[in-house]
């Protein structure tokens, strides 16, 4: 899962980084409004917490161009404000939820989870594929009840598998939801990730490669 942080005080966006990569997201971090709005629009994200109050374009027009350009990512709005007025005028320039200043770390990881939950359609913190159980509260897999021991990357590629599972993922797809921007992309990685995913799913075959398309999780 790829998530786009704009925040522009630098102590609370490393903290909220820190935070969002400890539960597994890959996090793009920017501090100003235009690189936000430029980013949002060009790069695939799973997510979006954005700040208001920012320098060069402000948080409410940066949602409002993401919008108007069709963008329908689920985005968190952090604010110094508290006033209805204010989240009014969020909400209705297509904010997800709002988050006032200050808060705690968790509530925000545990807000960000259910949106991206619920964009993927799902209501539940717990999603379920056959044998296969993904706790997004946790950031852990069972299977067949068993907890399923996964490195970074391999957790990363599982859980989108997961969060759109029945759906086939391309190679890019996958790439761009589990490297942030700087990686070199080399699509022979999500073969070599997904080879060893399989391994450990074993006996149950749950990833499905679609030739020339990519790859599907579904329950046998
Ligand atoms: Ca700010």
């Amino acid at each position: 899962m790829r998530v786009l942080l704009v925040e522009d005080e630098p102590a609370l966006r490393e903290r909220v980084q820190a935070a969002l990569a400890a539960q597994g997201f890959v996090v793009d971090a920017v501090a100003d409004g235009r690189e936000a709005q430029w980013l949002g629009e060009e790069e695939r994200y799973d997510a979006a917490v954005l700040d208001l109050g920012l320098p060069q374009l402000d948080g409410l027009s940066v949602l409002q161009r993401w919008r108007e350009a069709g963008r329908r990512l689920p985005v968190l709005l952090l604010t110094a404000r508290s006033r209805w007025a204010d989240k009014l005028a969020g909400f209705s320039a297509g904010a997800d939820d709002y988050l006032t200043k200050p808060f705690e770390m968790d509530e925000l990881v545990v807000r960000l989870k259910a949106l991206i939950r619920r964009a993927g359609g799902h209501a539940a913190s717990v999603l379920r594929c056959g044998p296969l159980e993904l706790d997004t509260l946790a950031c852990r897999f069972r299977l067949d009840g068993a907890q399923l021991a996964l490195t970074a990357g391999e957790y990363r590629l599982l859980a989108c598998l997961m969060h759109q599972a029945g759906r086939t993922l391309s190679r890019s797809d996958l790439s761009e939801r589990i490297y942030d921007r700087d990686f070199d992309l080399d699509s022979n990685v999500i073969d070599v990730l997904v080879g060893r995913i399989r391994r450990k799913l074993a006996p149950h075959a749950l990833i499905h490669t679609e030739r020339g398309l990519g790859f599907r999780l579904a329950a046998e």
